[in-house]
């Protein structure tokens, strides 16, 4: 992968003299994530990049990955920007679309028939536009990313929320929404809000049933699903350097969970070691060249309160092993409190199913100390109590399992090894025996627990922890268990005590894999065609949307005055919809059903202008579009929160919809907007909401002389022909103002090439 190691190289030419440009500027000792960030800034070095303000600022990144779901949108819309290549090393994992049902290879055979479709589109742009592609099987994007592509010092994007996963090896990489995987792949800088930082000083050392995944799974319980928002951890201390890589990558991973932009950890030798262990001995002959400068300054983690906005500190000698849950992953219980737990909270204490592995927990170091206790079944003659899944995370980590036999340990006690995909994890799981959604208990070394994740019954209890715990529970069958201080009675009616579980931190005899999964693309894509299918109900290319026209906008139609809570879920809602990912039209028909109108208090019940009559959201849009009626949605405080996915513009945008008036916007969405050429105006004044009536006509004026900083007006024409007018603010800046004019920022992107 030439590609990389250049591109690595470039990085690390830089990365001194960047960082001793920061330093001298910021003034004082710099953490590693400051370093990474601060090397990593678009437009170069310029003293107001360096002041830690509340501002957004452009990065450019290393290198983008997307997985099979998100992949879709974001290279249908990559297609639209008219690039002969992708700007950086970027690749598409197939994992999400795989659903576990009865094992590896009858599920697989199944999953590609039925997304073969989506399978051979992901396939066919990825060859044409110099995209590394894992095929379906070849495993789950953040192991596979981790595997063979993180690199100490590195900055990526990855449209999957876990992305961050890759901190483990030392990197800033973060979740984001198809269309921020657009601007970095055409060469466009990455938008972030400048993070606060927030230090996690490790001390000790992790011993007998406690493991890395209980470092995450405490501080989640310390900082809780919000603590994290806004920030990224960097862990530091001697009890991180005893941390193995893989180990580190799950408490990076899980870091998703306390709404942490990203975690990182400074370089260091257990780095070193998994770097050659996957086979990258030149990123490791790299990395260890600027090894001193892979890590905070001098001073930072002697004094981390100086230089983070937070410090936590764990002693890894005295940590308990963990158990989170159910429904959320901040609900942290120490094993010896757990048992008291579900007694009194009356969880169900039999344990049906538990699972090991995910991008989470599939490390070799995972497998080797779960395999410790699941062999101990057959030493201790116990009866295994519950059902038992695995999910290797990669084809390199399930066939190095498979050598050396540590799959055959789980399968001789009833285990059932998935297809190396997310499976169950986001609920691709066809539960046996789940009818009229029994209250149930699971438990898994996943990350997220939340209520229908794992399997859509709303009943079922989700607990997260490491994957020996797991494996010990299941054995168990009883979630009352506590594996460091009981015993179990055996088949001989003898109480027999499991003992610590024992790991192996890399492959003794190195990783191996005949078939990784890895389609490397064309050199020259120009001949490759894209397979899209014309009658196809889940993909479409895109259309470009069509320019500004010039003028005011006048005569708009209200689509929606939208009352309250509006997320992008309630803008495009998921679930089945999630099917349509890859198909604008037809997913244009959720388009805002979950927003409650102002004027019935309903969802997905609006008047339709032309007829007077109350219909769902869509068929409103697309009669008004069909007429040549321009439609405008007026929304609440904070509109369009949550999930950053590009549909939540996109779709009102196909449906003709021009501008978007709120009190206020999540900012992501906001942007969102502008990229797609739509209006994003707020009230000047916020009690203004109250003036817009239902069947009220609206211009939009000042768009001639359209400028930063410049308010807009919006007048109302009321059903009694009365007029009124008042401001409205926006934030477009030149750049933005141009998107607007051109339709779309894919649209200035096409011109351009
Ligand atoms: S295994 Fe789970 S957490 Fe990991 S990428 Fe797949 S769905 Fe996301």
């Amino acid at each position: 992968m030439a590609f990389d190691i250049d591109m690595i190289k470039a990085v690390y030419a830089a990365f001194p003299d960047r960082v001793a440009a920061a330093r001298s500027i910021v003034g004082r000792p710099l953490t590693f994530t400051e370093k990474i960030l601060y090397s990593h800034l678009y437009d170069g070095l310029a003293t107001e990049k360096y002041e830690r303000a509340k501002s957004y600022v452009d990065f450019r990144v290393d290198r983008v990955a997307m997985q099979d779901a998100t992949a879709q949108m974001a290279l249908l819309q990559f297609v639209q920007a008219g690039k002969a290549r992708v700007d950086l090393p970027s690749t598409v994992h197939c994992d999400h679309l795989i659903q576990a049902e009865d094992g590896a290879d009858a599920d697989m055979k199944r999953a590609l028939e039925e997304n073969k479709e989506v399978f051979g589109f992901l396939e066919s742009v990825s060859k044409k536009y110099g995209i590394g592609f894992w095929k379906p099987g070849a495993g789950i994007i953040h192991q596979v990313v981790l595997e063979n592509y993180a690199f100490p010092g590195g900055m990526m994007i990855g449209t999957d929320s876990h992305t961050v996963n890759a901190g483990g090896l030392g990197m800033v990489a973060i979740g984001v929404g198809g269309a921020d995987a657009v601007d970095a792949m055409t060469g466009l800088a990455w938008e972030l809000k400048f993070p606060k930082l927030i230090g996690v000083k490790l001390t000790g050392k992790l011993n007998g049933w406690t493991s890395a995944k209980d470092v995450i799974l405490k501080v989640a319980g310390i900082l809780t699903v919000k603590g994290g928002t806004g920030a990224i951890v960097e862990y530091f201390g001697p009890g991180a350097e005893s941390l193995s890589c893989t180990g580190k990558g799950t408490i990076c991973n899980m870091g998703a969970e306390i709404g942490a932009t990203t975690s990182t950890f400074a370089y260091d030798a257990s780095m070193d070691r998994y770097l050659r262990s996957t086979g990258r001995a030149d990123v490791a002959d790299l990395a260890q060249g600027i090894s001193q400068h892979l890590t905070a300054d001098a001073g930072v983690y002697d004094a981390p309160e100086k230089y983070f906005d937070q410090v936590i500190e764990i002693n890894l000698s005295e940590l308990e092993p963990h158990i989170n849950g159910p429904f959320t992953p901040d609900l942290a219980w120490p094993i010896s409190q757990f048992a008291a737990a579900v007694r009194e909270k009356g969880y169900p204490a039999k344990l049906e199913v538990g699972l090991i592995g995910s991008c989470t927990n599939s490390s070799y170091e995972d497998l080797t100390r779960a395999a410790s206790v699941a062999r101990q079944a057959g030493e201790k003659n116990l009866k295994v109590k519950s059902e038992f899944t695995i999910t290797p995370g990669s084809e390199q980590v399930r066939y190095t399992a498979e050598r050396d036999g540590l799959l055959a340990t789980f399968e001789e006690i009833g285990g059932v090894v998935l297809a190396n995909a997310c499976g169950p994890c986001i609920g691709q799981w066809k539960r046996h025996n789940q009818a009229g959604n029994p209250k149930n208990s699971i438990i898994t070394s996943f990350n997220r627990n939340f209520a229908k994740r794992n399997d859509g019954n709303p009943n079922t209890h989700g607990f997260v922890a490491s994957p020996e715990i797991v494996t010990a529970m299941t054995l168990a069958g009883d979630l009352t268990f506590n594996p460091l201080t009981d015993t179990l009675t055996n088949e001989d009616g003898k109480q027999v005590k499991l003992d610590e579980p024992q790991g192996i931190e890399l492959p003794p005899r190195g990783f191996d894999v005949e078939d990784p999964g890895y389609q490397a693309p064309a050199q020259d894509g120009s001949s490759v065609v894209i397979k899209v299918a014309p009658d196809s109900d889940r993909l479409q290319l895109l259309s470009p949307f069509p320019a500004w026209e010039g003028t005011d906008l006048k005569g708009l139609k209200l689509l929606i005055k939208a009352k309250g809570k509006c997320t992008t879920d309630h803008i495009s809602m998921a679930g089945p919809w999630l099917r349509f990912r890859g198909h604008l039209d037809n997913i244009a028909n959720n388009t805002l059903t979950g927003a409650i109108n102002a004027y019935n208090d309903k969802a997905d019940a609006v008047k339709n202008p032309l007829t007077g009559e109350y219909q769902p959201v869509p068929v409103v849009a697309r009669a008004m579009k069909a007429s040549g009626l321009g439609s405008i949605v007026v929304g609440d405080e904070n509109y369009g929160e949550g999930s950053s996915r590009e549909h939540a513009a996109m779709q009102p945008r196909h449906l003709g919809v021009r501008a978007v008036l709120v009190r206020s916007f999540a900012r992501i969405h906001e942007t969102n907007l502008k990229k797609q050429g739509m209006l994003a105006l707020t009230f000047a004044n916020p009690a203004d909401y109250d003036r817009i009536q239902e069947d009220d006509t609206l211009d939009i004026l000042g768009l001639t002389s359209f400028a930063p900083g410049k308010p807009l007006t919006l007048q109302l024409t009321h059903a009694d022909g009365s007029t009124e007018q008042f401001a409205v603010n926006h934030t477009y800046n030149a750049q933005q103002i141009e998107w607007f004019k051109a339709g779309s920022a894919l649209n200035i992107i096409r011109a351009q090439q």
